[in-house]
């Protein structure tokens, strides 16, 4: 198969939407933007060896790397609505690219997002996703808006994914209905895009988890310039890792704390909007855990049930650290 067989083939068969006056073909996509909404443009990029083991399935590795990028959107409370998709394969195989496309397609068709471009050229499997997202003219939620005195909010579950991982290193066990939870959760987040459009109007701040929690809500403590206080116990996980006998306090923390690869929302909201953030979050059918609050301070204080203070060893992923 050619590059041209395989975009015009996998590629050019998706229906156009209203703002979209040239997809893939040309040598750009154009689009004409409606009055009265900001874009919010954003890449993430899954490298072979980095963030995907050499044999991992065409549809997951799919899944994945729309996935994280939908998480951005979800993240600012945009709606997704475009993406440019850039691969590099060693070969063109038509197996593997049904199963890929297939996957990308279906989770792009779920949250209404159009594929408009992309670049495809012989290489070691790197996967990059541009994407397009909208909200209504500046409501967009950003790290920058916390205040003193607002909750703490995360949805779903936390730690997941990076136990499986540490499974798949080897460096704990777990029973095998316990690693099939976390690793579907690694293999398949699930961007909380309608939830955070809900929360336009409900939050604060707002940012997703990707690096681990202590470190993505720094990144909300700096730009807002304000501390926290978490309570650990409170943060939410899968209830039979949590109980697991021959995981260590300290393991499991690590894993909610600084583990990474979540795609879970952290927000902060005043705490008048406490039932109006659970009755979206039950709209949406998505957990939330309030599991702290914003201070006047700069640091992040993390404690336990007791009071007692937890210090981190470290606090997240970071690619050259
Ligand atoms: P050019 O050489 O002018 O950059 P290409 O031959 O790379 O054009 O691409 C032709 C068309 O196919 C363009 O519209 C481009 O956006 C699209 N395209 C190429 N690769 C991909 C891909 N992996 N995913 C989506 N669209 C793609
Ligand atoms: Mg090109």
């Amino acid at each position: 198969m050619t590059e041209f067989d395989f975009i015009r083939l996998y590629l050019q068969c998706q229906q156009q939407d209203s703002e979209l006056v040239l997809g893939i073909g040309d040598d750009a996509a154009i689009i004409r933007p409606r009055n009265g909404y900001d874009l919010h443009f954003s890449t993430d990029m899954l490298v072979g060896g980095t963030h995907f083991f050499p044999d991992v399935a065409p549809a997951d590795l799919a899944h994945k790397v729309l996935a994280v990028n939908l998480s951005d959107m979800a993240a600012m409370g945009a709606r997704p609505r475009w993406a440019l998709l850039s691969v590099a394969l060693p070969e063109l195989n038509k197996d593997w690219l049904t199963a890929f496309c297939d996957a990308l397609f279906t989770l792009a068709a779920r949250f209404g997002v159009t594929l408009i471009g992309g670049d495809t050229t012989k290489g070691n499997w790197v996967f990059n996703v541009n994407i397009i997202g909208e909200t209504p003219y500046q409501q967009a939620l950003r790290r920058d808006a916390a205040q003193a005195g607002d909750d703490i909010w995360v949805s779903g579950l936390l730690g997941l994914a990076a136990a499986a991982l540490d499974r798949h290193w080897n460096k704990v066990t777990l029973p095998a209905t316990v690693f099939a939870q976390c690793e579907e959760r690694r293999l398949r987040p699930e961007p909380r895009v309608a939830l955070g459009q809900e929360l336009l109007s409900l939050a604060h701040a707002a940012q997703d988890i990707s690096d681990g929690l202590a470190q993505d809500i720094g990144h909300i403590l700096k730009a807002s310039k304000v501390g926290a206080e978490i309570n650990a116990d409170l943060i939410p996980t899968l209830t039979a890792l949590a109980q697991q006998p021959s995981l260590t306090v300290a393991q499991l923390r690590h894993w909610l704390l600084a583990g990474g690869d979540d795609y879970e929302l952290v927000f902060t909201a005043t705490p008048a909007q406490r039932e109006a953030i659970i009755a979206a979050a039950e709209r949406t059918h998505t957990p939330v855990t309030r599991i702290g609050v914003i201070t006047t301070g700069t640091q992040l204080h993390l404690h336990d049930h007791a009071g007692n203070v937890i210090q981190l060893q470290q606090q997240g992923f970071d690619h050259f650290g």
